[in-house]
């Protein structure tokens, strides 16, 4: 998992890796979303031709956010973001939309959303 490169350099990250068509989507907490960082790797539900620049975009920005924090305290925000909101705006996709993390990566993603679909 290590690269003796990346332990040795702060500058040299550990390579991306994207992977379409991934089995996560198919469990209840997922199937919602097209997209999904997880580590140093990028989820898609669907294969490569359906995935659009945006939303790689999108997940791109993400993980320049984990780069940013970690993984650690990105997932920790992640979800302390979202529950703040949840328990302000009582509705999951409020929440969703205003965690910090997404309205960075909503606005910096190019076009807004092509359509209404989840983005995580
Ligand atoms: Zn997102």
């Amino acid at each position: 998992m290590w690269s003796r490169q990346g332990l040795s350099s702060h500058q040299s990250r550990p390579s991306l890796r994207v992977r379409y068509r991934h089995w996560i989507f198919k469990l209840p907490i997922a199937r919602n979303y097209r997209g999904m960082v997880v580590g140093r790797m990028i989820l898609f539900k669907g294969d490569e031709s359906e995935v659009s620049r945006t939303l790689f975009q999108h997940e791109l920005i993400h993980q320049e956010q984990i780069d940013r924090h970690g993984i650690a305290r990105f997932y920790f925000i992640y979800l302390r973001d979202y529950l703040a909101n949840l328990w302000r705006l009582r509705n999951h996709d409020a929440a969703y939309r205003n965690i910090l993390f997404e309205k960075e990566a909503f606005e910096r993603q190019g076009e807004t959303g092509e359509d209404g679909d989840r983005q995580t």
